[in-house]
């Protein structure tokens, strides 16, 4: 992580986070994560791969905190801020974690059980206290350097351990395909415990020695506030946060709207990842920001795979061709190349792949082919070079009457309705049919069922047309703005 630490000898002075108003330079946070590294290293020269948690609020401390435990040779664990006392021992316990780092407003949530389980705990109470500058180990690109748990989008999340080199390889890759330079001003506001927040967003900002703003937690008024002040040029968020945006900006006056659309054209890049990003959003936000959003694809476990070129078209509902330094291949049921044009697993292979499944070799070994891909389980089809993905082959994928159709082109459809909000498909187990194509469907204002069932008719053939719908106030959605297919599924056997 050299090139990231060593920022600070290029452009000291520099702001390199600004958190409620307080602007932190690359100097200050080098010697805040030094001092936080002091503690860590009390009675030690180096923490070798020891786990260490972190519960503190996205901002300076966070960052510092990270870098500490990176910095002293340790495993960094971060805590979600929001989780359930179950949540956070279960990622507690899971990784084993010797130290635990938490911010003066989580004491109450945590201090009771460190302390019964014998769990050394830092306050911020504590770290602020000096020390002389610590002695840090030589870091090998190797060693682990941080177990981030996946969303939980198809079952319990699981402990991703990347390292250093892993982690520098995700950073560099974006730096570079996004033209990512020190001039670059970007805010966060997504959760720091997944790629999407503490790589794509934050990570890369300090290697391009460019400035973060933290903004949490996410709410639609002070992001169009933020840019409405002219300092942010690019932005990432999941669709769900654009979907917001985009209801947010049709509140506005007219006035409100052309002076936002105005600053909106200054931008650089605006991306969204995580999930399936909805044409219909993509067209919306185009019409409203000027921006055709770049959409990319990636996992907890390889970073950032695939995307839309920052230079050239972004085809909205694709998630464009393989990053540089990624290898990306396409593969049927038996691990074997697919024939040109029709769908396969995405299989990656390449340096920024994740180490193993925390404790968990099994996992970590079915997840490998034997001449080492790293199978994806998203199912996708190459139209004219761009990648397109139909679903997660757990859940997206339905097997009915012999045919397997994608859930995502089917909530496509439906989204293209006028009195349709939001929609989630799913295939419900079926003697006859193996599985039935089910539709849960947040209406826009009032919905006309029937309407509705006999439009969907029309748009595709009959094998596909959803034939249980279920009108929701809302979608089961996890903390990144995912689907909960599973949840969904339940939904439809609790109400039958
Ligand atoms: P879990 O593995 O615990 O079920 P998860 O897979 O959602 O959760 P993450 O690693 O955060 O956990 O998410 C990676 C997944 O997100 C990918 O495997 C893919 O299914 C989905 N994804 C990411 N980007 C996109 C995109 N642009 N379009 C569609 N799906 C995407
Ligand atoms: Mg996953």
């Amino acid at each position: 992580m050299n090139h990231l630490f060593e920022q600070v000898n290029r452009t000291p002075h520099k702001t390199a986070i600004v958190d409620h108003g307080n602007h932190f330079s690359y100097q200050e946070l080098k010697d805040q994560s030094e001092q936080i590294a002091s503690h860590l290293l009390v009675g030690k020269h180096d923490l070798n791969e020891a786990r260490v948690a972190f519960m503190v609020s996205p901002g300076f401390d966070y960052v510092a905190t990270q870098w500490a435990i990176w910095k002293s040779g340790g495993i960094a664990v971060p805590l979600c801020i929001t989780y359930p006392l179950p949540s956070l021992t279960y990622v507690l316990e899971d990784t084993g974690a010797e130290i635990l780092i938490v911010g003066q407003e989580y004491m109450g949530i945590l201090e009771d059980y460190a302390q019964e389980k014998g769990i050394k705990l830092l306050t911020w109470k504590e770290l602020s206290v000096r020390y002389g500058h610590p002695y840090l180990p030589e870091i090998s690109p190797e060693r682990g350097a941080m177990i981030l748990y996946t969303s939980g989008t198809t079952s319990l999340p699981k402990g991703v351990l990347t390292t250093h080199a892993n982690i520098e390889s995700q950073i560099s890759t974006l730096v570079d395909a996004w033209k990512w330079s020190s001039e670059d001003y970007t805010i966060c506001l997504l959760p720091l415990h997944h790629v999407h927040g503490i790589i794509n967003v934050v990570s890369c900002t300090l290697w391009a020695g460019a400035t973060v703003e933290f903004l949490h937690p996410f709410d639609a008024k002070q992001v169009f506030e933020t840019f409405l002040q002219g300092r942010v040029n690019v932005f990432m968020a999941v669709p769900t946060i654009y979907f917001k945006l985009i209801s947010e900006f049709e509140s506005y006056s007219e006035t409100e709207r052309e002076a936002l659309a105005d600053c909106m054209k200054n931008f650089r890049l605006m991306v969204s990842g995580s999930a399936a990003l909805p044409v219909s959003v993509m067209e919306k936000w185009k019409d409203i920001s000027g921006h055709y959003l770049l959409e990319r694809y990636g996992m907890t476990e390889i970073g950032m795979a695939i995307s839309n070129p920052y230079d050239g078209e972004r085809r909205a509902g694709h998630i464009g061709r393989p990053l540089p330094g990624v290898e990306v291949r396409l593969v049927d049921e038996q691990n074997n190349p697919i024939v040109p044009g029709s769908p396969g697993e995405i299989q990656i292979k390449g340096p920024s792949v994740f180490k193993e499944y925390w404790k968990k070799p099994e996992a970590t070994s079915k997840s490998f082919t034997e001449d080492g891909w790293f199978k994806t389980g998203d199912i996708a089809v190459i139209d004219e070079g761009y990648y397109r993905i139909l679903g997660r082959d757990s859940v997206d994928i339905i097997k009915s009457g012999g045919y397997k159709i994608s859930a995502l082109e089917i909530e496509e459809i439906l989204r293209r309705h006028p009195d349709v909000k939001d929609c989630g498909v799913v295939g419900i187990p079926d003697e006859e049919w193996g599985e039935l194509v089910s539709a849960g469907v947040v209406a826009e204002n009032t919905l006309d069922l029937k309407a509705l069932k006999d439009w969907m008719r029309a748009q595709m053939p009959a094998y596909k047309t959803p034939r249980n719908y279920l009108i929701l106030k809302e979608l089961p959605r996890n903390a990144m703005g995912k689907v909960v297919k599973n949840d969904l599924k339940k939904m439809f056997s609790t109400q039958n």
